[in-house]
C-alpha cells in the first residue's frame, strides 16, 4: 500500500495516505451525520450534526495515526528503521523496514498498538463521561463516547491472535519464544490468521444472504485482506529462509546501464543505448556517482514539446526515496521493501559507487537457482 498523498513527518516518520482512505472517512462521516448522531442526540440542526460527524471522523483518523505512530515508535527504539505510516481504506499501516531480531521486540512493537488504542478509548471515555456531568449530554457528549466505543473496538480487534493483526504478531513473538524456530511461529501465526480471515470471509457472506449486503461487506472485505496478507507472510517467511546468508552482490544485475543527469529527455528516450529491456535506470553525475533512479514511464509523462530541455536530474526519483544497500547486506532482510513496479528498484551502492541495480525479478531469478541447484533450500 502506498501513499497517494504525502501529509509530513510526525516524530521524525513520513506519514501519508492512500486515496482509499477517503472512502472509509466517507462512511464514517456520513454514518454519524446522518444515523449515529441524529439518533441518539436528536433535535439538532443538520449543520450541526453534519460539523460533528466531520469532526470526529477526524478525531478517528488522527487516532488510528496514533496507533501506527506508537509501532513506528516502538519499532525504531528497537533497532528497526520505519519506511513510512500510510493510512487506507481498512486502517493504518507501519511499514517497517526490517524484522524484529528477537520475540521481546516483536511483544513490544506489536502490543504497543492495541495498548494506545486501548487508553485513547479510556481518555475519550473519561471525556464523554466529564463533558456529561459538567453540561449535561448534547452532541459534545456523543462525540467522545463514539470514538471511545471504537477506539476500545480497535484495541481489542487488533489483539484478536491471527496474522497480520497486532495479535497475530503476539502470538508469533509467543510461539518465537517458546520454540526458538521464527519460520514456525511465523507459519503458525499466518495459519490462524487464514482461519480467521475466512471466518470473516463466511460471516460476510452469511450477513449478506439475510439481506444485509452494506453490513455484509465489511467483514467480508477484512477477512479477504487478512486471507490474502496471511498467505504473503507466510511465503515472505519461507522465501527469507531460501535466501538466507546470500548477500545481494550475488543477485544483482551488475554494471546496469546509467543515465547522466545532464541527459534530456529527449536523448534518454530515443538514444539507442538505453533499449534495453529495462524500465529504470539509475542517474549519475558527472563523476559517475548515483544520484536517483529515472524511470521510463517518467520520462514519457514529460509533454513532447518540453523533453529538449528537462533533464533527467530534474525528474528522477532523488536518492534519499530510493532504497540503497551495500553489496553484501542480506538479500532476505531486504524482502519486506521490495516491491514490484519500476520505481522498486534498489541501487546497490558502495563506497559512493554504483555496483548494480536489484529488481524482484533479480530475487526471482536467484530463488529459482537455489532451489534448483540446492537441494536443502527446496520446500522448506
Ligand atoms: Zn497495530
Amino acid at each position: 500500500m502506498r501513499a497517494t498523498i504525502r501529509l509530513g513527518r510526525i516524530a521524525g516518520v513520513r506519514i501519508g495516505v492512500h486515496w482509499s482512505v477517503l472512502v472509509i472517512f466517507a462512511v464514517i462521516t456520513v454514518g454519524l451525520a446522518r444515523n449515529r448522531l441524529p439518533d441518539a442526540r436528536p433535535g439538532y440542526s443538520w449543520a450541526a450534526y453534519w460539523v460533528v460527524g466531520l469532526l470526529t471522523a477526524a478525531v478517528f483518523f488522527a487516532s488510528l495515526l496514533a496507533h501506527e505512530l506508537a509501532h513506528a515508535v516502538v519499532a525504531r527504539r528497537n533497532g528497526i528503521d520505519v519506511d513510512d505510516i500510510v493510512l487506507w481504506l481498512l486502517g493504518g499501516v507501519a511499514r517497517l523496514k526490517g524484522e524484529a531480531s528477537n520475540p521481546g521486540a516483536e511483544l513490544r512493537i506489536a502490543g504497543v498498538g492495541p495498548l494506545v488504542s486501548l487508553a485513547l478509548g479510556i481518555m475519550f471515555g473519561l471525556c464523554a463521561w466529564l463533558v456529561n456531568v459538567t453540561s449535561g449530554g448534547g452532541l459534545a457528549v456523543e462525540a467522545p463516547a463514539w470514538l471511545a466505543a471504537i477506539n476500545i473496538l480497535l484495541a481489542v480487534f487488533n489483539s484478536i491472535p491471527a496474522a497480520p493483526l497486532d495479535g497475530g504478531r503476539l502470538l508469533r513473538a509467543l510461539l518465537w519464544w517458546r520454540t526458538g524456530d521464527r519460520l514456525r511461529a511465523i507459519t503458525g501465526a499466518a495459519a490462524a490468521g487464514r482461519g480467521f480471515g475466512w471466518f470473516l470471509v463466511i460471516f460476510g457472506l452469511f450477513l449478506f444472504a439475510r439481506g444485509d449486503a452494506f453490513g455484509g461487506l465489511w467483514p467480508a472485505l477484512i477477512g479477504w485482506f487478512l486471507v490474502a496478507a496471511a498467505t504473503m507472510e507466510a511465503r515472505q517467511a519461507h522465501l527469507r529462509e531460501t535466501l538466507a546468508g546470500i548477500p545481494v552482490r550475488n543477485a544483482m544485475t551488475r554494471e546496469p546501464v546509467t543515465v547522466s543527469e545532464s541527459t534530456t529527455v529527449a536523448e534518454f528516450l530515443l538514444g539507442p543505448h538505453y533499449r534495453y529491456p529495462h524500465s529504470a535506470f539509475p542517474v549519475t553525475d558527472h563523476v559517475g556517482a548515483p544520484v536517483g533512479l529515472l524511470t521510463l514511464d517518467t520520462a514519457r509523462h514529460v509533454v513532447e514539446q518540453r523533453r529538449g530541455t528537462v533533464t533527467a536530474g530534474e525528474i528522477m526519483l532523488p536518492l534519499s526515496q530510493v532504497t540503497v544497500v551495500g553489496p553484501d547486506d542480506p538479500l532476505a532482510e531486504l524482502l519486506p521493501r521490495l516491491e514490484s513496479g519500476p520505481e522498486h528498484r534498489v541501487l546497490v551502492v558502495d563506497d559512493g559507487r554504483l555496483l548494480g541495480l536489484l529488481s524482484p525479478s533479480d530475487v526471482t531469478r536467484m530463488v529459482t537457482w537455489l532451489v534448483t541447484t540446492d537441494p536443502r533450500r527446496r520446500g522448506r
